[in-house]
């Protein structure tokens, strides 16, 4: 099995962006901010409501949804082209956790040492976007469900001020009144991320140990109308899972995504344990076991779509880069 590199980028840009020595900025002063108390239940008729025991077969939009969508996504885009100037963000990321409480051998955005953002933080950042024409929110971590409380406060602040939401979480602390308590407040999107089946070395992110909890997410989706999908990241050992959570997801009728999975960009400090026999690292052995797994997603989710859109969703795969796919 061939070496694993340090990092895969120019070494002098390495050096720049690793090395200890340059100036930071210095960060803003803090202004003792806070996030104001959600109120919860928000709404009290769709905490009763269980959702459907089955999935319709199509998914209905009403005008709310459009509203809030267009709103996150269709005006600043739009503003964005009108106004002028050059800064109009579209979407942001608002790394509120660098905490984790899992460890997936591939992964080092996390660090367990680096406490999580303050209200302070999360509050003036909301502000500064929302001023900018920002309307999409990405929640982000580590793991950004760890402080519950501070997640539901963060999601309420930004929803009232207009804002798109998205959670990327590994959902393992997606307890039910957790999940009510994020889409009462607002949340559009539970980016629900798993690379296995069941535990396996080096993957700990799951089906198994969350399906109650997805499977109750994905019944409230049709009640406080946010949208779930599955987040899945292609290893070297995990090619068969992937299929199975593929047809899974499929079945529940949600989206899935895709990413390659990759060895670090940077040289990592000692936080990250897992250079060195890694079984999640695709080597060159494995291109073609990772290829006709692209080759399936391909058959399986659209056999029918457009020869160039197809090249693009396979350029985009093999590329690693992220891919929504929905279903
Ligand atoms: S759950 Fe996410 S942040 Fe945590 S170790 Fe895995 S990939 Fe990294």
């Amino acid at each position: 099995m061939a070496t694993v590199p340090k990092f895969r980028i120019d070494v002098d840009i390495n050096d720049i962006l690793t090395s200890a020595t340059q100036q930071l900025p210095v960060p803003p002063a803090p202004k003792g901010l806070s996030l104001p108390e959600p109120v919860f239940p928000q709404f009290p008729e769709r905490l009763a409501d269980p959702g459907p025991e089955v999935a319709p077969e199509k998914r209905k939009w009403g005008l709310p949804y459009i509203y809030r969508a267009s709103r996150g996504w269709l005006m600043p885009y739009v503003r964005s082209r009108v106004l002028s100037g050059e800064f109009h963000p579209i979407t942001a990321y608002l790394f509120i956790e660098y905490k984790c409480n899992l460890d997936c051998w591939y992964c080092w955005a996390f660090n367990n040492k680096v406490k999580g953002m303050t209200e302070d933080t999360a509050r003036r950042t909301i502000d500064w976007l929302h001023d900018r024409g920002c309307r999409v929110l990405a929640l982000m971590g580590g793991e950004p469900l760890l402080r519950p409380q501070f997640a539901h406060k963060v999601v309420h602040y930004a929803a009232e001020k207009g804002f798109w939401i998205y959670i990327g979480t590994n959902a393992r602390l997606l307890r039910p009144e957790v999940a009510d308590r994020l889409a009462d407040a607002g949340a559009s999107v539970f980016n629900v991320a798993v690379d296995a089946w069941d535990v396996k070395p080096g993957l700990p992110k799951a089906l198994l140990p969350i399906e109650p909890y997805l499977e109750r997410l994905m019944r409230k989706q049709f009640v406080y109308g946010y949208m779930v999908f599955l987040n899945i990241n292609i290893c070297r050992n995990n090619t068969e899972d992937v299929r199975q959570l593929t047809e899974y997801a499929h079945a529940h009728h949600i989206a899935t995504d895709y990413h390659i999975n990759e060895t670090p960009m940077l040289e990592q400090d000692d936080h990250f344990k897992h250079l060195h026999q890694n079984p999640t690292y695709i080597y060159p052995e494995d291109w073609r076991a990772v290829d006709e797994l692209i080759d399936w997603l391909q058959r399986l989710f659209d056999p029918c779509r457009p020869l160039s859109r197809r090249l693009v969703f396979d350029i985009m795969v093999r590329a690693g880069r992220i891919i929504d796919y929905f279903a």
